[in-house]
């Protein structure tokens, strides 16, 4: 199964990224996570995204691109994976849909956490109360607009673009983390998001 999470920041597409994971035994690919490992390690990729990162800013197409086309050729993708943060642009939707047509992989739903943006502050707030000195860098009240910003400037229009495709299938994000989790549940197992066919 090949799923594409879906949501602003705060929104919990990490914590129904790793339910889906332990669901069903596919892997969770966090572009987010993938980054920061990179800064992480100071390779070339995360001293150039270190920078963009912490202001709330997204890292150019390409690099995101490029991580995730290696990352799916990985045999534990095989079976399936679970897009988290990813992709965050029209232009990244459609490398996307070249990657994976090139692969021979369907996309089966792409699941949008539709929440209200007035409570992302809150979670996120809480976020940062709950991680001590794990707090992320971006993690700040200055950042976290930045990248709603950016959210709804860049990343929502792919709401639109994967209803078009005729897979997007939308899930109140404003319920419990349980909740949530049975609502993707019962979308995915009736069904619903229609498949992107690997053409040829
Ligand atoms: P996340 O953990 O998904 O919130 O991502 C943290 C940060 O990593 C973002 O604010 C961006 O700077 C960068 N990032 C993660 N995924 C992408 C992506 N698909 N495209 C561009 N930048 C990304």
């Amino acid at each position: 199964m090949r799923l594409i999470l879906l949501g602003p920041p705060g929104a919990g597409k990490g914590t129904q990224a790793k339910r889906l994971m332990a669901a069903h035994g596919i892997p969770q690919l966090s572009t987010g996570d993938m980054l920061r490992a990179a800064v992480k390690a100071e390779t070339e990729i995360g001293l150039k995204a270190k920078d963009i990162m912490a202001r709330g800013d997204l890292v150019p197409d390409a690099v995101v691109v490029g991580i995730i086309e290696e990352r799916i050729e990985e045999p534990d993708c095989a079976n399936g994976f679970i897009l988290d943060g990813f992709p965050r642009t029209v232009a990244q939707a459609e490398a996307l849909e070249k990657v994976l047509h090139h692969h021979k992989m369907d996309l089966d739903a792409v699941l949008q956490l539709e929440v209200d943006e007035n409570a992302l502050a809150a979670r996120v707030e809480q976020r940062v109360a709950e991680s001590g000195d794990a707090v992320r860098e971006d993690d700040t009240v200055e950042a976290l607009k930045k990248r709603l910003t950016v959210y709804r400037e860049q990343t929502a229009p792919l709401v639109d673009h994967y209803r078009e495709v005729g897979n997007l299938v939308t899930i109140d994000g404003m319920q419990s983390i349980d909740e949530v989790t049975q609502s993707i549940q019962d979308a995915l197992s009736s069904g619903q998001g229609s498949r992107i066919r690997a053409a040829g």
